[in-house]
């Protein structure tokens, strides 16, 4: 039988540092991990790139030779700076390049800022990863990265995104944009696909209280939940990635033999008996399959 690939959708690539794609592969193979979306370094406005000044198209091509010499299953994303000049046409460039995804953070500009390149990068089918929550860059950053924040990203038809860390601390927020923008795309003609990263950040003892709220509210994550690690190509921590993939498996088994034995009304959606979502099913595909959807593959 063909053994399934875990995926871990938020690996970075820092500057200044080593890529030995082998060295990276034997570590990321300690935690079990056989692929994932890798991050390319940072935009030279962001904290994370101290101040060293890559250009978008080398940065591109950094991280899809990396991606490649990993092998198929590790997937390029390029880190775009949405306030930057030609942030528009990078957009079209990254689609050129191979880039399977966007990612960006918001440090010093509200989301909305960055409408017309989500704007494009839904044109050209590119997804984005959206840090979101509390922000440890040395700057003042948390009002930019609250999940309402995120609100207008239903200006974008047909974007397809992900916030990042279950935006902690501030998770029931997440929980309850999660629920607005369905109900959008039910009553109010918007279409947007919103996926939740679930890398660490969000510390072990908020996590099941999180997931708990989105299974008892009855948002359903089986085809929107991506694994991750939050870790780097330099110095993959394997060790922790293994952790928080046990963490998670326990903790959603345990949700779901919780899940299971409520009768109870479940509050806002309605599922009933056996239509409840599998919470064991959502976490086999959050680290299966899920990256594979958010990337556009047909999974
Ligand atoms: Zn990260």
């Amino acid at each position: 039988m063909e053994e399934k690939i875990i995926y871990d959708g938020h690996i970075h690539i820092g500057v200044n540092r080593p890529m030995d794609p082998a060295k990276f592969l034997a570590d990321s193979a300690r935690a079990g991990i056989g692929g994932g979306l890798v991050l390319s370094p940072p935009p030279v406005g962001l904290p994370d790139a101290h101040g060293v000044d890559i250009p978008a198209k080398e940065r591109m091509i950094m991280t899809r030779d990396f991606c490649e010499a990993c092998g198929k299953t590790f997937f390029p994303c390029f880190w775009i700076d949405p306030i930057e000049k030609d942030a528009v046409s990078q957009v079209k460039l990254a689609r050129q390049m191979g880039m399977r995804a966007l990612k960006v953070i918001c440090s010093h500009h509200a989301p909305s800022a960055g409408l017309p390149v989500y704007q494009e990068a839904a044109k050209y089918d590119l997804p984005i990863l959206f840090h979101s929550g509390i922000l440890w860059d040395g700057m003042e950053s948390g009002k930019y990265n609250r999940p309402c924040e995120f609100e207008c990203l239903q200006e974008v038809y047909g974007i397809r995104f992900a916030l990042a860390h279950i935006a902690w601390p501030w998770t029931d927020e997440c929980v309850a944009l999660f629920g607005k923008l369905q109900n959008g795309c039910r009553n109010y003609g918007r279409k947007v696909d919103f996926f939740i990263d679930a890398s660490p950040g969000t510390p072990d003892i908020y996590r099941k209280q999180v997931f708990r709220n989105f299974a008892f509210l009855g948002y359903d994550l089986t085809d929107r939940l991506i694994s991750g690690i939050d870790s780097n190509i330099h110095n993959y921590n394997w060790e922790w990635g293994k952790y928080m993939l046990e963490f998670d498996r326990k903790m959603f088994a345990d949700l779901n033999e919780e899940f299971r034995n409520f009768n109870g009304y479940l509050a806002l959606e309605s599922f009933r008996g056996s239509e409840r979502p599998d919470l064991n099913r959502l976490f086999e595909n959050s680290i299966h399959k899920n990256l594979l959807r958010f990337i556009g593959e047909k999974v």
